[in-house]
This record gives C-alpha cells, structure tokens and sequence, in this order.
C-alpha cells in the first residue's frame, strides 16, 4: 500500500476561504475581529512565523495589532501591554510569540492573558476546560490535527490512536482533545514518551499515529501497521548540501518508507505546518463571535 498524502496546504486554504466569507459576514454586522500579536526580540524563527501570522491576518481581513518589543523590555512592561489588550474591546484574541528570553517568566505573563482572548489555548484555565470538556480555546496545532482528520474522512471514534510526544503544546493536548467523548474524537488512546518501554510495541497497534517528538525518523517502517492513518508534527532542519540553504526539512517520522504501509500520511513541509496559523485565526474569529454572543 502507498498511502494518500493529507495535503495540510490544500486544508488550510480551504479553512482561509470558509473564514474570509465568515468575516465579510461579521463585518457586515459592524464586528471585525482583532488579533493582538506581541513580539519579543529578534529570533528569525519567531520573526517569520509572526510576520506570516500578520499577512495571514490581513488575507482574512482581521484586524491585528502587532507589537514588537526590544530583547531587554521588561517582564512589567510586557505584563502591562498584555492587560492594555486584555482591556482593547478591538482586540478578541491576544498571541504573545514564544520563547520569550530568558530574564522573563512565560508562565506569569501568559498567565495574565484572560482566558477569553486566549487564541493560542495556553492558559490553565483553557487547559483545564479542554481536560473536562468544557468550552475552551483549543491549542492551534492540536486543533489543526483534529480538522485534517476529520476532513480526510478518517473515523477517530473508536480508533486508536497513539500519541508520541508529551509537550504542552502538542502531545497532551491532542491526546485530551481525541479522548473527549464528542464529535471528532471518542478515541482510545495511548500516550509514548522517553519513559515508554518498547515504543513500537505500542506504535504498532496504532491505527491513528501522531507524531511530535521533535527528533528525525523517531517512527520507523518497523514501528507501524498496515493502513495506519500518521500525523507528522516534527520540523526538522537536516543537512543537504544539494539544497541552496545547505539544509532540508523533513518531519518525526522516515516518511519515504512509513508511506509505503500506512494508508494516509502528512508530508513534511506542507502537512501540520500550514494548519497552525489557520487555526489562530480560526480561533480569533470565534473569541469575536463569543464576545458579540453570535
Ligand atoms: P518537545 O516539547 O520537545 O516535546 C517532545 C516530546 O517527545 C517529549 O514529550 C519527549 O519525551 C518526546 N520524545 C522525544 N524523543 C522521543 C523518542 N525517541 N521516543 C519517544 N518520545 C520522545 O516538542 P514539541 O514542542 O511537542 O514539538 C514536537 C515537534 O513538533 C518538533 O519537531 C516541533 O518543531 C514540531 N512542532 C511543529 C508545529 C507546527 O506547527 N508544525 C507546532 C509545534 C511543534 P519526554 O517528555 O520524555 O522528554
């Protein structure tokens, strides 16, 4: 079996339509939902993925506010921007850029974003709702998870699904998300980490794998059953001297040869990666829509 590619790109485009048609409709009805981005020194990761965050936001025609603070301001002047945005009723959801440099204490400042602007799902209260179930801001790369197996038609409900990774951002929020018993979820499932005994003991049995363990060919060929549907979160730059930037990005799992067993995979670029940012501003629109009660 050769597996069908989830093309990630393809999703989110479709997701960016559906969401400009949604915000043509809300501006219609005076209500343009604003996202407020806060940008803490110069790392060139952090730069670009904000400043495709900022064109993305202004493709879906929201509204974002974006802030790009010195290396060295500090932990009270950023605190402060983030409760003058906690109190902007033209801002509904508030993205503070992670990592934030060492001299500032990323808990107590996304601590202080109120739990209704929390676009990105990271505050204990949106985690804590996520766990029970309850209304909540899901994190933006779990949640883009969530909708390329839906809209690939893959049955979650009584799958099981592994996990492998256990990160705040990644591994245990889509392993809550896929156990709730709900629509797009309802699934068994199992958590791997550097502390699971015989990994592909488990990997094996999945028939929904994801994989966030930020380290190239962490799922084998060997370490996974026929017609397995994979997710592959990783990004991982590799040397490749045949590329112009001396380098190439390639995901957690050996996609060349897990492609060959499973029945659908996500390439690496172009599977979770697009998702994310759509989900940010999936997120933001819904945070406006929940403040206006629409
Ligand atoms: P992380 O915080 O480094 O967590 C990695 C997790 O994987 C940890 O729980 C770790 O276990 C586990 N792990 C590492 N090596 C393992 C192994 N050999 N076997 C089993 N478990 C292993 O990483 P993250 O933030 O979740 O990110 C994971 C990957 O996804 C990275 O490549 C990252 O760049 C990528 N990512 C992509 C997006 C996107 O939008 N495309 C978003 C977020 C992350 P322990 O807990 O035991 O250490």
């Amino acid at each position: 079996m050769t597996a069908k590619i989830i093309d990630g790109k393809q999703v989110a485009s479709e997701i960016r339509a559906e969401l400009k048609e949604e915000v043509a409709r809300l501006k219609e009805e005076g209500i343009i939902p604003g996202l407020g981005v806060i940008l803490v020194g110069a790392d060139p990761a952090s730069q670009s993925y904000v400043k495709a965050k900022e064109k993305a936001c202004a493709e879906a025609g929201i509204y974002s506010d974006d802030n790009h603070l010195d290396a060295d301001v500090s932990q009270v002047e950023l605190i402060a921007l983030v409760e003058q945005m906690n109190n902007d009723p033209k801002i509904h959801g508030i993205l503070v850029q992670l990592p934030l440099p060492k001299h500032i204490d990323e808990s107590a400042v996304i601590g202080v974003i109120r739990p209704e602007k929390d676009v990105d799902g990271f505050t204990p209260v949106n985690v804590g709702n996520l766990v029970i179930g309850e209304e909540c801001f899901m994190p933006c790369t779990p949640h883009g998870i969530v909708q390329l197996l839906a809209r690939s038609n893959v049955e979650i409900s009584g799958a099981h699904v592994v996990v492998v990774g256990r990160s705040n951002i990644v591994g245990k929020p889509i392993a809550n998300m896929l156990l709730q018993k709900k629509e797009h979820a309802n699934a068994t499932v199992t958590i791997c980490h550097t502390g699971t005994k015989d990994m592909a003991s488990f990997t094996r049995q999945a028939d929904i794998l994801i994989v966030a363990s930020g380290w190239p060919n962490t799922v084998t060929a060997d370490m996974v059953k026929e017609g397995v549907v994979v997710i592959d979160v990783g990004v991982n730059r590799v040397e490749d001297s045949t590329r112009k930037r001396g380098y190439r990005l390639v995901g957690d799992v050996d996609f060349e040869n897990v492609k060959e067993k499973a029945s659908l995979i996500t390439p690496v670029p172009g599977g979770v990666g697009p998702m994310t940012i759509t989900m940010l501003m999936v997120n933001t629109v819904e945070s406006a829509k929940r403040h206006h009660k629409i």
